[in-house]
């Protein structure tokens, strides 16, 4: 295979066309199974031999379709996933699962379900509380996942199975955050716009040949003489999702994007599924309490009757701190879709804790169209113009 052909190369013709590799592989008789979000646990349908594709939206599509099924004050992402949808861009799913990430995707998965018709379609109810009875109570939700997959392929989803496929994409979830270890230099290695186009490429792709791909581009990035240019910002993105490189692309005309902290970069990758004895309890432990997005509701103790402010700011964005150390990170910026309800009641908080370590940080909306970036540029250049001060 010639280097064309692999590692970032590769990830940004997938990027370009996400569904030619999943029509192949159906082609060949694999099953394809949608997700629109990353908390359905994927090692499931892995297990299964079936081919987990991520349903992503596509900034460049108008949305004419989902008008018929969604009012235009709604989450534009989700508008725009379910317009795909409508207009047969998914035609070739086998099967979809959404999840109750939060409530304009419960209401699109509703709509999705009645308006197409793909042979599998499940929706896996989860909590948004951390306490002891959610977890218990999502562990049963995806005990009727199992159920129902079961079902509808005719196997067994056995321990020994679950445990390999876990094994798989705790793998893939090592090599991105070793792909983000490559931004911490400075100029970085690797840039924002160059990881969102793996990111998505991992996403529709089978797990094993998601981690190869990992492994070429990690080598290509390590070895390669040209680096991205360096600049005078070094920004973490904080955002329910980046994964678009023309939204990436107007941070890094002036900016290293070295920490994309959305479902478009390492969100989903922080953390590992631990191997209980009981393979759905490490699993909905995961998914429950280890993705840090700000559909989860988290507090500081269980029980108490009065916050103290600083702790519960510590147990909901504590874990940004060490990323802004340790990646000299000297700005952030909470880009927020119109409409997003649980990143929107977040953004207050958010400002408070990053002032509280030191950090400038400022908070851009926008309505997820190629008509936003215009505005968008405008702001991330006077926001880079007073951290580069
Ligand atoms: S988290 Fe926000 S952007 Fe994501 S689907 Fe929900 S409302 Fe839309």
């Amino acid at each position: 295979m010639s280097d064309k052909n692999k590692g970032l190369n590769k990830a940004r013709e997938i990027y370009l066309d996400s569904s030619r590799r999943a029509k192949e592989l159906k082609a060949a008789d694999k099953k394809i199974i949608g997700y629109p979000c990353v908390y359905v646990p994927v090692e499931m349908l892995t297990a299964l031999d079936l081919v987990p594709y991520r349903t992503c939206a596509d900034m460049k599509e108008p949305v004419t379709e989902a008008d018929r099924a969604l009012p235009h004050s709604f989450c534009p992402v989700m508008r725009n996933c379910l317009d795909c949808a409508l207009k047969g861009k998914n035609d070739f799913l086998d099967g979809m699962v959404a999840i109750h990430s939060c409530d304009p995707q419960e209401k699109t998965a509703r709509i999705w379900e009645s308006y197409t018709h793909y042979p599998y379609f499940h929706f896996i109810d989860m909590p948004i509380t951390v306490r002891p009875e959610a977890l218990e109570y999502f562990k049963g939700q995806l005990n009727d996942f199992r159920k129902t997959l079961e079902a509808f392929t005719g196997k067994k989803l056995s321990a020994d199975k679950l445990e390999a496929a876990i094994k798989s994409h705790n793998q893939q979830r090592a090599l991105v955050r070793e792909l983000y270890e490559l931004t911490k230099s400075s100029p970085p290695h690797v840039s924002g716009t160059e990881i969102v186009q793996v990111v998505k490429a991992l996403t529709s792709l089978p797990v094993a040949e998601g981690n190869n791909l990992l492994t070429e581009t990690i080598g290509e990035v390590k070895k390669r003489a040209a680096r991205p240019e360096k600049k005078s910002a070094r920004l973490l993105i904080w955002s329910s999702t980046l994964d678009d490189t023309d939204i990436m692309q107007v941070f890094e005309a002036k900016a290293n994007v070295v920490m994309n902290e959305s479902c478009g970069g390492v969100r989903a990758y922080r953390g590992e599924v631990k191997l209980t004895a009981d393979r759905l309890e490490g699993l909905a432990d995961y998914y429950l309490n280890e993705i840090t997005c700000a559909r989860t509701f988290r507090q500081a103790a269980l029980g108490e009757t009065r916050k103290d402010y600083g702790r519960d700011l510590q147990s909901r964005f504590g874990y940004l701190k060490g990323a802004i150390k340790d990646w000299k990170i000297n700005g952030v910026v909470m880009l927020l879709v119109r409409y997003c309800d649980p990143f929107a009641f977040e953004i207050p908080s958010l400002k408070d804790y990053l002032n509280s370590i030191g950090v400038p940080s400022t908070y851009i909306e926008y309505d997820y169209t190629t008509g936003a970036l215009a505005p968008m540029r405008t702001r991330v250049e006077a926001f880079i113009e007073t951290i580069s001060q």
